[in-house]
């Protein structure tokens, strides 16, 4: 039994080309098609030749150019059927494996970092972000329906329910993490060496839960971190219990030398 058609077809287009003596014995076309685009001095030793596909050829030169190490020159030529000559296709700089190359591009999204915003920057949130979560609900649809959404919603609206969108569990998760990981939290070395942890501090506001349930903010002008989400278990020298012991606090006592003689001339008698 004979092989499908479609099959039969997929083999032959999958086969390896086979290199075209003719295509790849014009390496002097190659270099002077090369040396005509960037010139005698850019272009090193003939490196070899790939075979592309049925009668075209590339031909790979080393670069000359400063910068470059690992890149190479790519020439690549056609031979049409039953024809003697080669013509060029095209001369590109590519890069091997030892090449420099730039990292993955990066889309500006995915760049932004705190502190990146300046006044006038825009940075809305993506479509169906995760962090979001709808504060109006299906159901509010029907309620609705019942009655008069335009004396309904501002009521919510003045007792703070009236937003489109609130965090969502993801999203206060994520930033319960990222707070407690970062400078405000316990690992700190500020943290570690405070008298006593912010939970007990008269200076930190309380949070509603649940987030409250861990973090409060600082407000004390005289600490690093006024102003800021800090962790129950944070800390700092200026908590509000901190207190200096008489012992650090007490002067040096005075230390009569007997072994050289004081200047005491001058000095006003007591
Ligand atoms: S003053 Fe220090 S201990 Fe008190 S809340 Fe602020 S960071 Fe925490």
């Amino acid at each position: 039994m004979s092989a499908p058609r479609s099959a039969t077809t997929r083999v032959s287009s999958a086969r390896a080309p086979k290199l075209d003596a003719v295509a790849a014995g014009a390496v002097d076309v190659a270099r002077a098609a090369l040396v005509d685009e960037v010139g005698e001095s850019s272009v090193g030793e003939h490196l070899g030749v790939r075979a592309e596909g049925d009668r075209v050829v590339t031909h790979l030169f080393a670069t000359a150019l400063p910068g470059y190490r690992g890149w190479h020159w790519s020439v690549t030529v056609a031979r049409a059927l039953r024809q003697k000559r080669v013509t060029v296709d095209e001369v590109v700089l590519l890069p091997g494996e030892d090449a420099i190359i730039a990292p993955p591009w990066t889309p500006y999204k995915d760049r932004v970092r705190s502190g990146d915003m300046n006044p006038g920057d825009l940075l809305p949130p993506e479509e169906n972000d995760p962090r979001l979560a709808p504060a109006w609900f299906v159901g509010d649809d029907a309620v609705d329906a019942e009655v008069d959404p335009t004396s309904v919603r501002p009521i919510a609206d003045e007792v703070g329910l009236g937003r489109v969108e609130v965090l969502s569990l993801e999203g206060r998760d994520a930033a319960a993490q990222r707070w407690y990981d970062g400078a405000h939290g316990p690992d700190t070395s500020l943290a570690q060496q405070a008298p006593a942890p912010c939970r007990t501090c008269g200076f930190m506001v309380w949070l509603s839960p649940p987030l409250g349930t861990l973090f409060g903010v600082c407000a004390n002008a005289m600490a690093n971190d006024d102003g800021k989400v800090v962790s129950f278990d944070h800390g700092c020298g200026a908590h509000s219990e901190a207190r200096v012991s008489r012992a650090s606090a007490a002067l040096p006592t005075p230390v009569h030398d007997t072994v050289t003689v004081d200047d005491v001339a001058d000095a006003e008698p007591v």
